[in-house]
């Protein structure tokens, strides 16, 4: 089993299940209470003065339902979405060509919108705030601008982290959320609701189970059901009980806290090679053979909120509970953090 099974980002087969499973309304969409009552609110408004809603800026580690919440935006507001992402706008055509086919009142979904081009970005300032874009025609001598104006939309933007958006991009956004990670009985109850809707036999040991081995992420706790019903059919008669999913998950190398293999090579790593740190970003990336962007974004956040490893001014450490974890003893002076 690959060590980047878990963590890593959206695999081809979670795109067909990640549509399937995906709720659609914001009372079918389990945790993020405060978000979704803030959403609400500010859904309702809009929709009572017969406006656009602002536009919204959604961050937080992938697979945790952002793109899921933009749909369930639109569909709430009743209005049309389009879909597109940070890195296929590279030019500025490409950005005019997606602002002037919306209609008023539809969304405009840009995921990894901190991967969009700086020109292109310029543009979307005046889209955002006043409703226009400049768009250049001709050339040499002759280039003019000439104003579009395009129908007033709203942007719903999705980063993994807020500190990758420039400040004047962020400040457009009228609304910010921070999505996080799932608790354990929230991720249960998503576990149950996946397991009914593929039609998989599962008791409720079995969900929680799954549910405390999914790095507090939707899309994971789904992947692990797939796999876990793969594992039941051929080993254990097609259903999933606590000691089927434990079994499948050991097979899967995914220790009692979800850790995976690509998690597990970060921690031992920093002990081993680098005595507990402080090491920098890149150092570690470079070691354990991972781009150091990836390494911050999609694996660093849980391993920082579990207090497996802490962020300092001087570079990665590792924690008491990281040499816990794995039963090592600390050693006598890890870069002076205890
Ligand atoms: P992101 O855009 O943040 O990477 P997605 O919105 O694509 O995440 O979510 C991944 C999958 O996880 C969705 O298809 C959906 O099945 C599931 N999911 C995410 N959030 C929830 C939730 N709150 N309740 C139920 N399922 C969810």
């Amino acid at each position: 089993m690959s060590e980047r099974f878990l963590s890593q980002d959206k695999l081809p087969e979670d795109v067909e299940f990640d549509q399937s499973l995906r709720p659609v309304s914001l009372e079918d969409f389990t945790g993020q209470k405060k978000l979704r009552d803030n959403l609400a609110i500010f859904i309702e408004a809009a929709r009572k003065r017969g406006e656009s809603l602002d536009h919204l800026l959604l961050f937080g580690p992938p697979g945790l339902g952002k793109t899921t919440l933009a749909h369930i935006v639109a569909r709430e507001m009743g209005a049309a979405i389009h879909t597109t992402s940070g890195p296929v706008l590279e030019r500025p055509g490409d950005l005019a060509g997606v602002l002037t086919n919306l209609a008023a009142g539809d969304v405009l979904f840009i995921d990894e919108i901190h991967r969009t081009s700086r020109v292109v970005e310029e543009y979307l300032y005046p889209a955002m705030e006043d409703y226009v874009i400049d768009i250049m025609i001709d050339k040499g001598p002759s280039a003019r601008s000439i104003k579009i104006n395009v129908p007033r939309f709203t942007l719903i933007g999705a980063t993994t982290r807020s500190g990758l958006l420039s400040s004047p991009l962020r400040s457009r956004f009228g609304i910010v959320e921070h999505l996080h990670y799932y608790e354990t009985d929230e991720l249960t109850r998503i576990v149950s609701r996946s397991s009914r809707l593929l039609n998989i036999p599962i008791d409720a040991a079995g969900e929680v189970e799954i549910a405390s081995r999914s790095r507090g992420t939707p899309r994971i706790a789904n992947r692990l059901l797939r796999r876990i019903r793969d594992y039941a059919q051929v080993r254990a008669g097609g259903s999933i009980t606590a000691a089927v999913a434990d079994q499948a998950l050991k097979m899967l190398e995914i220790d009692r806290h979800g850790l995976d293999g690509m998690d597990k090579k970060i921690l031992s790593c920093l002990m081993k090679e680098f005595d507990g740190g402080p090491v920098g970003l890149s150092s570690l990336a470079v070691a354990i053979g991972e781009d150091a962007e990836t390494l911050e974004e999609v694996y660093e956040p849980y391993l920082i909120q579990q207090g497996l490893l802490k962020r300092t001014p001087t570079g990665r450490m590792a924690t008491r509970r990281t040499y816990e974890h794995f039963n090592l003893t600390p050693p006598a002076q890890p870069g002076g953090l205890f």
